[in-house]
């Protein structure tokens, strides 16, 4: 299947690691120009070198809090400036903190407000007029299955993503007039830093070790096991594509089978 992304131009926010570095590399490997984002220097470099040597394309990295509102208005500056504007906006963030609603303090709602929900809010809000211009574009938010199914432990995340969902699915029409489509990706259990770190809290928490913890979401998986960061990014690839032009308004799940609803 062509996917038609060559020379196309695509910011994935928060992808130094993980989730949105996967997404980088596989748009890069469709032939996508790539501006990548995150808040450490270092591991940002990286990346984007190692995307750029393994695929051979041009890959551009902006140091950017996503929190920021000035930080997302360079972000989308620094893209326009490299490469003439933005066809992809992948808006991932990093992952909320964990905690039950009696553990929460309003500083961590507003925290996550601003990390999950204006973040994705805010590169659209950005991303949006250059899109407007070209008659096209792609937006595509990373939001998790807990969308459709809350997961223990997840309160910010379980109530801010529904609201990503909420959104992008009046701003799907908004944007339908002007050929730019809006959809979410909703990952399950994914091999990252993210998931690691759940795990060791878990772990702590109910004094059992990270293996077993690990073991146990295996456990709530028909297929058993947790994704790889490449499959969400497959997934995220085909939405950025010409191949899904009559695709918008909607959430995919990507979960090995996990959420257990039929819609
Ligand atoms: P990760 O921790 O592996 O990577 C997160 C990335 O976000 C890193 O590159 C980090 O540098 C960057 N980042 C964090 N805060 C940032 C900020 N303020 N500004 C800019 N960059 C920032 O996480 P992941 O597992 O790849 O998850 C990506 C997203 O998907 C998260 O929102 C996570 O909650 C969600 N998610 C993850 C899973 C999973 O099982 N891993 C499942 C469902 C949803």
């Amino acid at each position: 299947m062509d996917l038609e992304l060559t020379d196309k131009t695509a910011i994935v926010a928060a992808a130094s690691h993980g989730i949105g570095k996967a997404c980088a590399l596989r748009l890069a490997r469709e032939g996508a120009n790539v501006v990548v984002c995150a808040r450490g220097k270092e591991d940002l470099v990286k990346t984007a070198e190692e995307i750029s040597a393994s695929t051979g394309r041009r890959i551009e990295w902006v140091q950017a809090d996503i929190t920021k509102p000035d930080d997302i208005e360079m972000l989308v500056d620094a893209t326009r400036i490299a490469f003439g504007g933005v066809d992809i906006l992948v808006t991932n963030c990093g992952g909320p903190k964990r905690g039950t609603f009696i553990s929460l303090e309003d500083s961590d709602w507003r925290t996550a407000y601003d990390l999950v929900l204006m973040s994705v809010v805010r590169l659209i809000r950005a991303a949006v007029p250059q899109m407007r211009n070209m008659q096209c574009g792609r937006i595509i938010n990373i939001t998790s299955i807990c969308v459709k199914q809350p997961i223990e432990y997840l309160m910010l995340s379980n109530a801010l993503r529904s609201a990503i969902v909420g959104m992008a699915k009046t701003l799907s029409n908004e944007l339908a007039p002007f050929g730019i489509l809006v959809n979410n990706v909703a990952p399950g259990y994914t091999l990252t830093n993210r998931i690691y770190d759940l795990a060791m809290d878990e772990a702590k928490e109910l004094e059992m070790s990270h293996e077993e913890i690990m073991a146990r979401y295996n456990e709530d998986i028909p297929l058993n096991r947790m994704a790889r960061p490449e499959e969400i990014a497959d997934v995220v690839a085909f939405l950025a594509s010409s191949r899904s032009s009559y695709i918008t308004g909607t959430t995919i799940p990507v979960d090995g089978g996990y959420y257990q609803g039929l819609m």
